[in-house]
């Protein structure tokens, strides 16, 4: 397995090929690529982003089958199904680095700023107002009044999400706390750009 440096270099320069509209990954996908995968996968890096139809991982960094582990759910949050899902793939395949990856024009942080704003009235399904408290505590200390640009904290809430998933999913799991002492695994933060193409990490 190569190391997180090179697992973050390998994003990096597929990230380029995809802003540059310069495919390589899907080119190589046949028969005999998803035969010779089919036992066994080795992914070099984990992707936790969102659901959000326009941040497919695979697309984004340019990248084949078997090289991503990719979880995805709205907000990019890190609850226990997310945590096990990674756990499961550093201990398993010895994956060593982790993407926690936002976006901007989230739909679940601007649900989570209308909900703040609004005084917490909840959304009609508990599973949509429970993924929405799950964002609420990075929106909240940058709705600082009434005043508050709502527009300018759904934009400031992403980068805060991805802050609060990358530190749940170190307080909530001793498998990961444990690999990152190890030094076999590294976290980082990232944000990509639904009008560009491009992912800063962060
Ligand atoms: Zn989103």
């Amino acid at each position: 397995m190569i190391s997180s440096q090179e697992a973050l270099a390998k994003l990096k320069q597929g990230n380029q090929r995809f802003v540059d509209c310069q495919f390589k990954a899907t080119e190589q996908i046949d028969q005999s690529s998803r035969s010779a995968k089919a036992a066994s996968q080795a992914p070099f890096a984990i992707i936790l982003g969102c659901a959000d139809s326009r941040t497919p991982a695979e697309l984004i960094f340019d990248q084949g089958l078997g090289e991503l582990f990719v979880v995805r759910v709205a907000g990019n949050i890190a609850a226990a199904s997310q945590i096990g899902s990674i756990e499961y793939a550093v201990e398993s395949f010895g994956t060593p680095l982790v993407v926690v990856m936002g976006h901007t024009n989230c739909g679940a942080v601007n649900a989570t700023v209308d909900f703040m704003a609004k005084g917490d009235v909840p959304f009609e399904s508990d599973s949509l107002t429970a993924l929405v408290k799950r964002i609420a505590p990075s929106v909240q200390p940058l709705l600082k009044n009434d005043n508050s640009n709502h527009a300018e904290v759904k934009q400031l809430g992403v980068s805060a999400n991805v802050k609060t998933s990358m530190q749940d999913l170190v307080n909530e799991s001793p498998v990961l706390q444990k690999a990152i002492e190890d030094e076999r695994l590294q976290i980082v933060g990232a944000e990509y750009s639904l009008e560009t193409g491009e992912v800063k990490f962060l």
